[in-house]
């Protein structure tokens, strides 16, 4: 019997897609990588396929994923970055070894220095959340207007006003629930 796992929620911006890989934070927390396969599965999505994965491998996967989210609500928040959560992203980016190639069309992949190198993998979402961490890309990290789940995400619309980390999912569950608040059951004042 295949055992059925939590969909991706696939964005557009690495690090910011991975730290989903966690969602409802502040709700009913929903895992989307529970094996070392669902790992494998969503790096693959990225362009950073590994043949296998260690649970040793998913534990380093899941620490940094927990960093880049602390440190991109801090960044979101204008809070001083803590300080574990910013040595765990650095230790990752150290330790890749992941080489940024051409290729012969004109679009740039990542080519890890071996195939179970789950490590080169990290070490360019560690990269990837640096980048934006810092300020050096075009957008702004903010946080989902959603209360059970608070993501950090970037915000790359020109207006920089997006206010869910996703529109198919929280986006469309706030409204909703606004509809429901007013158009549902409650009883509504006079006025
Ligand atoms: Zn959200």
């Amino acid at each position: 019997m295949r055992v059925e796992f939590p969909e991706f929620r696939l964005g557009t911006v690495l690090a910011t897609s991975f730290t989903g890989t966690l969602s409802e934070r502040h709700g009913e927390a929903v895992e989307r990588i529970p094996t070392p396969q669902r790992l494998v599965d969503w790096l693959a999505v990225y362009g950073l396929a590994v043949d296998s994965c260690t649970p040793a491998q998913l534990d380093l996967a899941r620490a940094l994923r927990e960093s880049i989210h602390a440190a991109a609500t801090a960044a979101a928040t204008q809070e001083a970055l803590p300080e574990s959560a910013v040595q765990v992203i650095n230790d990752r980016s150290a330790q890749g070894r992941a080489a940024a190639v051409l290729t012969p069309e004109g679009e740039r992949r990542w080519q890890l220095s071996s195939a179970s190198r789950v490590e080169d993998a990290l070490g360019v979402i560690a990269a990837d959340a640096i980048g934006i961490i810092a300020g050096e890309r075009d957008g702004k990290l903010a946080l989902c207007a959603s209360p059970t789940c608070r993501a950090a995400f970037f915000d790359t619309s020109q207006s920089r006003t997006r206010k869910w980390c996703d529109m198919n999912t929280c986006g469309n569950r706030q409204k909703k629930a606004r509809f429901l608040a007013t158009h549902g059951k409650k009883p509504r004042s006079a006025d």
